[in-house]
């Protein structure tokens, strides 16, 4: 089972992935699934940074700070899809036949709301570079940590991430954000949305009763 998280900046995606995990593993879920031999593990990733390359490329997508020479948006699209290749060949995929049971922090969606309603590049190409990448391997479950743009960027400046201000500016992340709304209506079946405003407790309350629901039926 293949569980994916999704926002804006300052969602609360990584904090919640975390507790989650906490959950899954003190509850007695996936004790409970491996004695059922429906679960071998519980497995936590990320995309950019999911393997050892994806370490760089992601370093090179968040740290590329070369003043006459910024990265161009396909430049960059094109490493997001390097990045998910060999994330999905290499990690997601072996590890999925192996049975276990995946919380990953970004996936495709993030392709399509950054660098697709965010950059303004080409839909039917990005669709086709997700494809090129996952070879058709979708999400079982994505939640989308729903935030407003400003509550969000206010947790991501609190936390100091000045490294990604430079994208800050307000219209980007509102398009981002419509990317997110677009696509939950898009894929009703595939994408929950969280009311992520409210407290870290709250949200984690709000994860855990889908995922109960979801897969634990
Ligand atoms: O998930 P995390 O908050 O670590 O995201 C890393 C950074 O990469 C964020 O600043 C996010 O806005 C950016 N990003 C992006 N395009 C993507 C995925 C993430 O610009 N497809
Ligand atoms: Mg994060």
């Amino acid at each position: 089972r293949f569980v994916v998280f999704e926002g804006v900046e300052g969602c609360g995606k990584t904090t919640q992935l975390a507790r989650l995990q906490d959950w899954l593993q003190t509850n007695g879920f996936i004790e409970a699934g491996q004695k059922q031999g429906i679960l071998s593990s519980l497995v936590v990733t990320r995309e950019p940074g999911g393997t050892i390359l994806g370490q760089e490329i992601r370093r090179l997508l968040l740290h590329h700070a070369v003043d006459d020479e910024p990265m161009q948006f396909r430049t960059e699209l094109l490493l997001y899809a390097a990045d998910r290749a060999q994330h999905v060949e290499g990690f997601l995929k072996p590890h999925l036949n192996q049975g276990a049971l995946i919380l990953c922090d970004r996936y495709t969606d993030s392709t399509i709301a950054y660098q697709g309603y965010g950059r303004g590049l080409d839909r039917a190409v990005i669709d086709q570079l997700n494809h090129l990448a996952t070879q058709g391997l979708t999400s079982d479950l994505t939640l989308w940590l729903d935030v407003d743009v400003e509550i969000g960027l206010a947790r991501a400046q609190r936390r100091g991430r000045s490294d990604r201000m430079e994208q800050a500016q307000l219209a980007f992340h509102r398009r981002v954000q419509q990317g997110f709304v677009e696509l939950a209506q898009q894929y009703p079946d595939r994408i929950v949305r969280i009311d992520a405003s409210c407290d870290e407790q709250s949200v984690a309350q709000q994860i855990q009763a889908v995922l109960q629901q979801r897969l634990i039926e």
